[in-house]
């Protein structure tokens, strides 16, 4: 089967508008995708499609770092990709010229991951198997001659990997088993974005809690007053059993993480998730007395491999298209298994949850064998754009049936918030300024 076409579309959805999204670094997003498809010369027309996700202003940028990839991807066959997936992904992370915008890091690494995760798609879609299960069916050989090794082996080697990968090999069906049947742990973070009021909050938590929610985030780091007091409105809702992480969005200088937080602990923050800049791992393993959460913007495996190396993190939140894309994903899920330290993905803004999903189920069967402190965030936006969208069954993410990735969009989503020409933008009328 061989790919005869990339088609790259700016899709933004006004979220702004309710202050869904909202937190101390991100007042009003609109949640947004770079959205890849690969079309094919298959019989059955079979595409494979992925997405980037983006914050609104600036996807035209991904886009526009998509299209410049467009000659690596169109016109090769998916066997010769798939037969030496590690130096595909390779061709895209070291591009020659396109290298200098990043590397790996950046719009041109998003750009990456929208590309590969696509590709991963159509390739799940061909095997006829969810993404999840496509991984779970490899061999330890397999999966590592899929990942990139270059700057990581002096903490993980392609031996060590196998090493991993076999170690829970022999129970790996019972995993698989018990999770079709009770799913995969799930928290949300519907109830506590920081643009809704005191009473908004409080009601999002009732309904949580009778839809079966034990694990709640709150975002705090805008002002410290209205943290305490949204705090203690939480736990006066949820009670002290129930898990309550906190999430700054890199709001803080290092300091003032450790002395804000030492005025929420009273509140038993299971974590606080992002407290500094992404790119600060020194500044992460000062604060990590603390236990500290954070990965969604982690450029790439380095950073996340200094993470483990200085105990900085208690929690690894990957994210499926902050890395480039599955691949990289894969490296991160290895490092974190060496060092110990349980993955609980970051997902919600657009396709995040479709996404997230099968990389749990992955490192639950095949990786961790554990479901210690582990738990995939949820969040409950715009699923109903998906074609296959996610399963949740009492606050738990249950395994993805469809063969892909889940990530393809209905049409007429696709179609009625393309940006500007989409109905819901001609439509609404808003003032968003692109960036020229
Ligand atoms: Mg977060």
């Amino acid at each position: 089967m061989k790919i005869t076409g990339l088609v790259v579309r700016n899709i933004r959805f006004p979220t702004s508008k309710t202050l869904a999204g909202s937190d101390a670094m991100h007042p009003c997003p609109d949640y947004s995708a770079a959205y890849v498809t690969l079309k094919t010369n298959s019989p059955s027309g079979l595409e494979g499609h992925g997405l980037t996700f983006t914050s609104g202003r600036g996807t035209e940028v991904v886009v526009a770092a998509i299209q410049a990839f467009k000659t690596i991807v169109v016109g090769r066959s998916l066997e010769s990709i798939v037969g030496d997936f590690r130096s595909f992904w390779r061709s895209l992370a070291s591009e020659g010229q396109l290298r200098w915008i990043g590397p790996e890091k950046g719009a041109i690494h998003l750009a990456t991951s929208a590309i590969v995760n696509a590709v991963w798609d159509l390739y799940a879609k061909a095997e006829n198997k969810p993404l999840w299960k496509l991984l779970v069916d490899m061999t330890p050989e397999q999966i590592v001659g899929l990942i990139d090794f270059r700057y990581i082996t002096d903490v993980l080697t392609p031996e060590e990997s196998i090493e991993i990968l076999s170690r829970n090999r022999a129970t790996r069906a019972e995993r698989e088993s018990e999770l079709m049947r009770q799913g995969y742990p799930a928290y949300t973070t519907s109830a506590g974005w920081l643009g809704y009021s005191d009473e908004k909050l409080r009601t999002l938590c009732r309904e949580g809690l009778s839809a079966g929610w034990t694990q709640f985030k709150l975002k705090v780091g805008a002002e410290l007053d209205d943290d305490v007091r949204r705090a203690g409105i939480i736990r006066e809702e949820i009670g002290w059993d129930r898990k309550l992480m906190m999430d700054a969005n890199e709001v803080w200088d290092v300091n003032t993480a450790i002395s804000w937080m030492k005025e929420l602990t009273r509140f038993k923050p299971w974590w606080i998730e992002e407290p500094t800049s992404p790119d600060d791992v020194l500044g992460h393993a000062a604060i990590a007395p603390i236990a500290v959460a954070t990965g969604e913007q982690c450029q790439n495996r380095v950073i996340f491999k200094q993470l483990f190396q200085l105990n900085a993190i208690r929690f690894c939140q990957i994210d499926a298209c902050r890395l480039g894309g599955v691949n990289e994903v894969l490296a991160v899920l290895l490092m974190a298994a060496k060092f110990g330290v349980p993955v609980c993905p970051h997902a919600g803004g657009v396709g995040l949850c479709e996404y997230v999903q099968h990389f749990a189920m992955f490192d639950y069967i095949s990786v961790s064998a554990s479901l210690e402190n582990r738990v995939v965030e949820y969040i409950d936006h715009l699923h109903e754009h998906f074609k296959h969208p996610v399963v949740m069954k009492h606050g738990r993410y249950m395994p993805p049936q469809a063969p892909g990735f889940s990530i393809e969009m209905r049409p007429q989503s696709l179609d009625e918030y393309e940006f500007p020409s989409g109905k819901a933008w001609q439509q609404w009328n808003r003032t968003v300024s692109a960036i020229p």
